[in-house]
């Protein structure tokens, strides 16, 4: 195995087991080497990337074909030259068009939190002084969001290496491992937001709550509760998901519990001011991102306008094939 490969895992791994940066099998790291594009699996963790095969490697040349003959807005099935059986992430496109060697895509929660205000682009301009970035408006992940990226770097010979992508997260293009890592963390600490503090959920009256419910639990990430305790997140969790893994794994919206409820098909719900539960559909991908969605919300100051994903948005992901798929492997 190629030095290189080697420390793109050790660097995927290192991203992959901080969940203020990858949460569940969401983000993704590539390199092209050779003529190949080698790039984390769909359904696969970051995490994972020293205990076992999360790459497949593509022939760059023909996928980079693929991509540019292609005028539909079709998710393209790109064949893996590896033998291996794993699909290709979905994001696979972003990082074959990204004119960079390593190309790292990460899930920030201090990146989701400015991307999902309203006219943030100005203080993001005071945020990026000097770094060659670009803000890229929502777009569903895909070939979508890759064709919309793609005219950034049409004839453009300084082409941007730091992406924010908003409602979504962070891509960074550079020509060696070291090279993106150092540029990966300074762009992190220049996007760090400081959280509210917490308030303590009301356990006592959670666990009444769960002994009424069948197969409901509490979460195991006590900051989930915020999304109930926390008076400006309440507002905000009742409205559509904020960033598209957080749909896949959490559903649309949470089922707003109070005096006089009916269970519907809801993953979690909450509880104004007590606390969050959890119902039998979710898991640990659940969780993950339920904990994404509070640490965003914490950093979102008072009073602010806020992006959510629209029904449109929502339905063309919850109607991806490719993500019932990533959705199916992680159970
Ligand atoms: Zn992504």
């Amino acid at each position: 195995m190629s030095n290189e490969i080697f420390k793109l895992k050790e660097l995927s791994a290192k991203l992959g087991n901080d969940l203020s940066l990858i949460q569940a099998s969401g983000g993704n790291t590539s390199i092209k080497l050779d003529g190949k594009l080698w790039v984390k699996a769909s359904g696969k963790k970051l995490k994972n990337a020293l205990n076992e095969d999360i790459f497949v490697s593509l022939d760059l040349k023909k996928i980079t074909k693929e991509l540019s003959i292609n005028n539909s807005k079709k998710e393209l099935n790109f064949k893996n030259i590896c033998g291996s059986s794993l699909r290709a992430s979905i994001e696979t496109s972003l990082h074959a068009i990204m004119p960079y060697k390593v190309v790292l895509h990460t899930h920030s929660v201090d990146t989701i939190a400015i991307t999902l205000i309203s006219n943030s682009h100005n203080y993001l301009n005071k945020l990026m002084k000097d770094i060659n970035w670009k803000f890229i408006p929502y777009f569903k992940p895909g070939i979508t969001l890759a064709k919309a990226i793609s005219k950034e770097f049409q004839d453009n010979p300084n082409p941007a290496n730091v992406l924010i992508l908003a409602n979504h997260g962070l891509v960074i293009g550079e020509e060696s491992i070291e090279k993106a890592e150092a540029l990966h963390k300074e762009i992190i600490s220049r996007l760090k937001q400081k959280p509210r503090r917490q308030i303590t959920p009301n356990i006592q009256k959670l666990n009444s709550i769960i002994n009424k419910i069948p197969n409901s639990r509490l979460p195991a990430f006590k900051v989930i509760h915020s999304l109930a305790t926390d008076r400006q997140s309440f507002k905000y969790v009742q409205n559509n998901s904020p960033f598209p893994d957080h749909l896949v794994f959490c559903g649309r919206k949470p089922l707003i519990i109070n005096n006089d409820f009916s269970l519907k098909e809801s993953t979690y719900g909450v509880i104004e001011g007590v606390g969050v539960v959890l119902f039998q559909d979710s898991n640990i991908a659940t969780e993950e991102m339920l904990k994404a969605q509070a640490e965003v919300f914490l950093r979102i100051p008072a009073n602010k306008n806020i992006n959510f994903l629209s029904d449109k948005d929502c339905d063309e992901i919850l109607n991806l094939e490719s993500e019932k798929y990533r959705k199916k492997l992680f159970v």
